[in-house]
């Protein structure tokens, strides 16, 4: 089995270091990408850190992955050596439940694999993500990439974009929709690009003052501190739809607050606590509290087409592999503006 280049956490402790994976041999529906960038995800933290307590060391993170391939099995009909090539939060699902079926695979029934700290279908142990020097997946989890954008920008659309994309199209945002983006990091600031794009009014709702220009010049139309009680009275009663992207432990009834009639909050941050709502705060105006995962195959090549064509990518600080560590002190300090990405030729 090929030995490969790559930086794990060899436990929940200690700092991410050089290490060395072995990959499997290229299998017939294999697609062998070599990574060029590899976006760092607040995930990835959590997982170095056992924050969900589910991490099994050592955890090679990563699942925003662009690279060009250099290797295909003799069944592969979409990609040839040479193509731009993406892989994002999974590798591998059982493609026949109905979650499958209906192009969710991120919520398969028999589990989807993800792209680190999976487990193989055929038992074969671990999956280990994009710090490393190459990956392999069947093809069906391979994304295509557009050669029109900055690869580096491009990389976090493969967790931060879709997994904001997806909400942002299943609770149907468009023009005349109120949205509040709560959180600017790397999802909050895919989901304010992306909302004003598909004509939404969105509005930030963040607890750094110091990010207001940021968000302006992200599209966002207003602006809202939330540690502020005057600016957050205005907008009590006001939005259809809310995407939290919150890392760490919040009051959701503060937020639910803000919605109006029939709105909803949707979470795709993970803060370590539980929720802790009472019934009575959605009763009374009939409002939602839901989640959302990442986003499927088709979704995620969707919205891949979707950035080409509306010239989207993130903002990135592009980062030397060794400065993982620090990058993931800053990012605890909400130090990051607004995507860390790994230039992999530093490996
Ligand atoms: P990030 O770049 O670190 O951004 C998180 C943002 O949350 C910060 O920029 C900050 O924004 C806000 N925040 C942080 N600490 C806060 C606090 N104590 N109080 C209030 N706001 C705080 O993280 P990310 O990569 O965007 O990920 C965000 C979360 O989504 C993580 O929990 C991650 O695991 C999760 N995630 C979920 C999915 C999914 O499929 N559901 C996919 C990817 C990631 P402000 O400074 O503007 O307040
Ligand atoms: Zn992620
Ligand atoms: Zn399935």
């Amino acid at each position: 089995m090929p030995s490969t280049k790559a930086y794990a956490a060899l436990s929940a402790t200690t700092p991410v270091v050089p290490h060395t994976i072995e990959r499997r041999e290229c299998k017939p529906h294999d697609v062998q990408v070599e990574i060029l960038y590899c976006g760092v995800c607040h995930s990835d933290l959590h997982f170095a850190h056992n924050d969900w307590g589910m991490t099994v060391y050592p955890v090679v993170p990563g699942h925003e992955i662009v690279g060009r391939v250099t290797a295909v099995g003799d069944q592969v009909k979409n990609f040839k050596p040479g193509d731009l090539a993406g892989i994002g939060c999974l590798v591998d699902s059982c493609r026949v439940c109905d979650n499958c079926k209906d192009d969710l695979e991120q919520y398969c029934a028999e589990s989807a694999v993800f792209s680190y700290n999976g487990n193989e279908r055929d038992g074969s142990g671990n999956t280990y993500g994009g710090y490393s020097q190459s990956i392999l997946a069947h093809e069906d989890f391979v994304l295509r990439i557009s050669d029109k954008l900055p690869l580096e920008g491009v990389a976090p659309l493969l967790c931060a974009g879709i997994t904001t994309y997806s909400p942002l199209r299943h609770w149907k945002v468009g023009k005349g929709s109120r949205v509040g983006v709560l959180g600017l990091g790397g999802l909050g600031h895919m989901a304010v690009k992306l909302a004003v794009s598909m004509g939404a009014e969105v509005t930030m709702l963040s607890h750094t003052a110091s990010k207001e220009a940021d968000a302006t010049r992200l599209g966002a139309h207003k602006f809202v501190l939330t540690s502020d009680e005057e600016q957050t009275k205005k907008v009590a009663g006001y939005f259809d739809f809310i995407l939290d992207t919150v890392s760490a432990n919040h009051d959701y009834n503060f937020y639910i607050a803000m919605l109006r009639t029939n709105g909803a909050l949707v979470c795709v941050g993970v803060p370590p606590n539980p929720a802790n709502i009472p019934a009575m705060t959605l009763i009374f105006g009939r409002k939602s509290f839901a989640g959302s995962l990442i986003g499927g195959l088709a979704e995620t090549q969707e919205m891949l087409d979707y950035c080409a064509e509306h010239n989207i990518v993130s903002d990135v600080e592009v980062i030397a592999m060794k400065d993982i560590n620090t990058a993931y002190e800053r990012m605890e300090k909400g130090d990051v503006r607004y995507r860390f990405v790994i230039d992999m030729a530093t490996l």
